[in-house]
């Protein structure tokens, strides 16, 4: 029952033409990934070094020098390569497989002969190895090593790659357990768990999905392996004198107790990424039950209506329940990508929509908020109010940014953002033996054998512009399977036609279920109703009240102060507003904004010199608003912005 009954179909099934996706994902092969190349390899004089080449080049003697960078600085490598893996896939490029294969070489030849890599220990001493796995990422960079190795031999076939990702697995399942003389131990940073079941998928060795079954038992259980790791190696846990304490890396009692997302938020939905895989591949229950009520308790109370999670900059980390402050969030682009890790998983898992709806959501803001629209500059933490002054003077506000950077020394977002928008063909569409599943609308030529039978699809849109999705089924012969279209929850209106006429479908968690013989040429038409909505939130929500966001479609809006002026707090919408829609092809690449007659708090007969005075009611000044897609906001130089807006 809990067997996943989809797969990802293979990018080079999906050649994605869409006006939106196509563009973020040759941003990705034309900037970033080459951007990226230059970073790792210290070559951009305006940005913080990475060291990360260099570290490998060390690791390998092939230079002397010391380590250099953060603990894991080695994931940024692989992330990069597995995003380069996704392009490959749909954009065949021999220089860049020369160089992914060169690269690949080079960390090959830093891995010692017992199959152990990271570079960190390797240049500072291996006798201390596998002494601090709550900080020091040992497993981490194992998981993004596995995760970029099977992709690479995804796009590629060459096993170079997988089989230094499968010694290093092997070498730390050969040190870590609960057998007598191993450490007890599982990963402070979690992402191994995810990629060692993707691993197993790919090697089909029972090993590999025991070492991720081990890390998820294994995680929290007394005594508390950290506590004991920081009494042995005279470890410093940062967080002990915290509220987070363990939690914070989602390690202070067992999975299966945990209720709630706690902790370190690109962590914490590492980890539940990894458990819902788990729970499939190994047909667990009660594991999953567990993933169902953490994800419930995610998105019903601790989300931002951005898809955004991570509350508080305090340990990067999950607060409390409808704890959501919109100016100093922390909301890690990298959380975001998490959240969809997990959605996708779950999905995978019950064939509901509640899960890609969350994905879009994400996506379409909390994720690709984090890249300007030229990808050369990135956002670690992703506000949903701003004043670039308190960005400067407010200390408390000091880790938000009025305007992306171009590199991080943690530089964990930009290649997290580069990977996913670079497979973003597999997360639109997936399949079963007899049915193609439709999450995400997006335009392209799709290839999928439903049935035994080859299949091809072709498909329109304007989205998340425009609500009309147009579907070509184009066969060698008469075809018998089911196309499930996504619903999404935002849509309150729409009409579904196969060739004209309405068809007999049914609706099932979310999906109009199109069972049918699709003979050459026939064309299912959707077209969603996409009004502009105003959301309000829960009124625990205190930041809040009084307030909504606007959105339209998937896409949620926000104010900024080079269209609003600035005190963007004296802004109210009126209480029925009419917004017009324009499509502006040459603003931010193309959006629609919204426009609409609003109004200000009037600052007349206040002076400059009046803080305080007996409350004489409101007076208005009229003001026309304009709304742009929060994701593209500065991008026209820094400014005042704002989600939430008074009414
Ligand atoms: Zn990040």
């Amino acid at each position: 029952m809990l067997e996943k009954k989809l797969h990802s179909l293979s990018l080079n099934q999906i050649q994605i033409e869409d006006m939106f996706w196509k563009e973020y994902m040759e941003l990705v092969r034309n900037h970033v990934i080459p951007y990226q190349w230059e970073a790792l390899n210290d070559r951009i004089k305006e940005a913080e070094p990475s060291y990360c080449i260099q570290n490998f080049r060390v690791a390998a003697k092939l230079e002397e020098g010391s380590f250099q960078g953060m603990v894991f600085q080695d994931s940024d490598v692989y992330k990069w390569l597995e995003a380069v893996a996704y392009s490959l896939m749909w954009h065949p490029d021999e220089k860049l497989e020369q160089t992914a294969d060169e690269t690949i070489d080079l960390i090959a030849a830093a891995q010692q002969p017992d199959g152990y890599l990271d570079t960190y220990y390797i240049i500072n001493g291996l006798e201390k190895r596998f002494t601090n796995l709550m900080d020091h990422h040992e497993l981490y960079c194992l998981g993004h090593m596995v995760e970029a190795a099977v992709a690479y031999y995804k796009a590629t076939g060459k096993r170079k790659f997988l089989d230094v990702a499968i010694a290093y697995a092997d070498c730390v399942a050969e040190h870590l357990g609960t057998e007598d003389g191993k450490i007890p131990g599982y990963p402070g940073h979690e992402v191994a768990e995810m990629a060692l079941v993707a691993l197993y998928e790919v090697t089909g060795e029972e090993r590999h999905l025991n070492l991720a079954k081990y890390f998820i038992d294994q995680r929290g259980q007394e005594p508390l392996f950290f506590n004991e790791e920081c009494k042995k190696n005279d470890n410093k846990c940062f967080w002990d004198d915290t509220y987070m304490q363990k939690q914070y890396y989602q390690a202070g009692k067992p999975v299966r107790e945990q209720e709630k997302a706690e902790g370190h938020a690109v962590r914490a939905v590492y980890l539940y990424s990894g458990m819902a895989e788990v729970a499939s591949a190994t047909e667990d229950a009660e594991l999953f039950k567990v993933c169902e009520k953490i994800w419930d308790n995610i998105v019903k109370k601790q989300m931002y209506v951005t898809g955004a999670i991570g509350a508080t900059e305090h340990g990067e980390a999950f607060s409390f329940d409808y704890d959501l402050p919109n100016d100093t969030v922390y909301a890690e682009t990298c959380a975001a990508i998490g959240l969809i890790f997990f959605a996708r998983r779950m999905f995978e898992i019950t064939k509901d929509s509640k899960y890609t709806d969350i994905m879009e959501r994400a996506l379409f803001n909390g994720v690709i908020s984090g890249m300007s629209l030229d990808g050369k500059s990135f956002f670690y933490v992703n506000p949903l109010e701003v004043n670039p002054e308190a960005c400067e003077k407010d200390y408390f506000k000091r880790h938000v940014k009025p305007v992306r950077q171009k590199w991080f020394g943690c530089a964990c977002c930009p290649p997290n953002v580069a990977r996913l928008l670079s497979s973003i063909g597999g997360y639109a569409f997936e399949c079963s033996e007899d049915a193609i599943y439709m999450n995400l609308f997006v335009g392209g030529q799709i290839e999928a054998a439903l049935n035994g039978k080859k299949n091809r699809f072709h498909v329109e849109t304007q989205y998340p512009w425009e609500g009309t999705v147009k579907i070509k089924v184009e066969n060698q012969e008469d075809s018998s399977f089911t196309y499930a279209v996504r619903i999404p929850g935002w849509c309150q209106n729409y009409e579904l036609t196969i060739n004209g006429v309405k068809p007999e479908y049914y609706v099932e968690k979310g999906y109009a279920i199109l069972n049918h013989v699709w003979k050459n040429g026939d064309e299912i038409l959707l077209k969603m109703d996409m009004p502009v909505t105003l959301v309000e939130a829960n009124p625990r929500v205190r930041e809040d009240i009084g307030k909504v966001a606007v959105m339209r479609g998937p896409v949620v809006y926000c104010l900024e102060e080079i269209d609003n002026q600035d005190q963007l707090q004296e802004i109210y919408l009126e209480e029925n507003p009419v917004f017009t829609e324009t499509f502006e092809k040459d603003l931010l690449k193309g959006v629609v904004t919204l426009k609409t007659q609003g109004k200000r708090l009037s600052e007349k007969n206040w002076g400059e010199e009046t803080l305080y005075r007996p409350y004489r009611g409101r007076t208005y000044e009229k003001q026309e608003l304009t709304f742009i897609p929060y994701y593209a906001w500065t991008n026209r130089g820094i400014g005042e912005m704002t989600v939430w807006v008074r009414i």
